[in-house]
């Protein structure tokens, strides 16, 4: 090929390179702008750009610099046989009592909004499961020997709840929604791997309030084991990556207004220290 022809060729894709790098640029800018948003903002939301419309989504952090959007957030209730008899409830056999917050109610514990925060809330102290993986509806089965395989990380929350509204709603045979999904009713720990280094059916927790122990639990104490609740869970609705269970509350619930500060911490399980916070 003649030498002037080589060099227009060149000269040709260089410039159709050139021009594909200035076509990527605004996509570039929007994502360094995201990662920057993600840095700041104390929800550690993620911003997806949509035709210049912003979404902000809850998220959590995991141990070791990931993060996870959460999705649906599933709730059981009246796991621990104690704290259903400290609020003269039934302890449920046969099924569990389960309900959702919208993934709007999910705070760090260190910061960020509350709503209702004039009023006295209730803490309810969680192990809180983090779904990695998709399970499709019907998926884990009564003969499915490793359940827990689908969970990605554990951690620790708080199940912030209205008791007085949840009192009024239950005595009219309404939902509690308005007692368990608001702004701050999710506050959320980071999340420690299920890398093999503790056995999901052996870890213990524990809750101070201004520096007194309010709350302790170990998930031997569960009516509905973490299996049968992902067994549960999942034969009604599928699983999704980012779907968070709380497990319930061991007795010892008990007022937390703001400003009150609290510690939440792994007595067995992940080797992490005390997660403090306040409201
Ligand atoms: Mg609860």
């Amino acid at each position: 090929m003649p030498r002037a022809r080589a060099g227009r060729g060149r000269r040709d894709a260089l410039q159709e390179q050139s021009s594909h790098v200035r076509g990527l640029l605004p996509c570039l800018r929007t994502h360094m702008l995201s990662a920057t948003l993600r840095r700041r903002l104390p929800l550690h939301p993620s911003r997806c750009g949509k035709r210049g419309v912003s979404t902000l989504l809850p998220s959590v952090d995991i141990v070791g610099g990931e993060r996870s959007e959460v999705r649906n957030v599933w709730c059981i209730g009246r796991n621990y046989a104690a704290h259903a008899r400290e609020l003269g409830n039934a302890v449920p056999t046969e099924e569990p009592v389960i309900f959702l917050k919208a993934s709007s109610s999910c705070r760090p514990l260190s910061a960020g909004p509350i709503a209702f925060e004039s009023e006295t809330f209730h803490h309810e102290i969680e192990m809180v499961l983090l779904v990695g993986e998709h399970v499709p509806l019907g998926g884990l089965t009564a003969e499915d020997r490793n359940p827990t395989a689908c969970v990605r990380a554990v951690g620790l929350g708080l199940d912030l709840t209205r008791r007085g509204k949840q009192t009024e709603l239950k005595k009219a045979g309404l939902p509690w929604t308005l007692a368990k999904s608001f702004a701050g009713a999710a506050l959320l720990s980071p999340f420690a791997p299920c890398d093999g280094s503790f056995d999901l059916a052996d870890v213990s927790f524990e809750l101070s309030v201004n520096g007194q122990v309010k709350q302790s639990g170990h998930v031997e104490q569960m009516i509905f084991d973490v299996p049968f609740q992902l067994r549960y869970i999942s034969s009604f609705a599928p699983l999704l990556p980012g779907d968070l269970i709380f497990t319930g509350t061991p007795a010892g619930v008990g007022p937390l207004t703001r400003g009150d500060e609290f510690s939440l911490r792994f007595l067995r399980g992940p080797q992490l220290p005390a997660f403090e916070g306040v409201l």
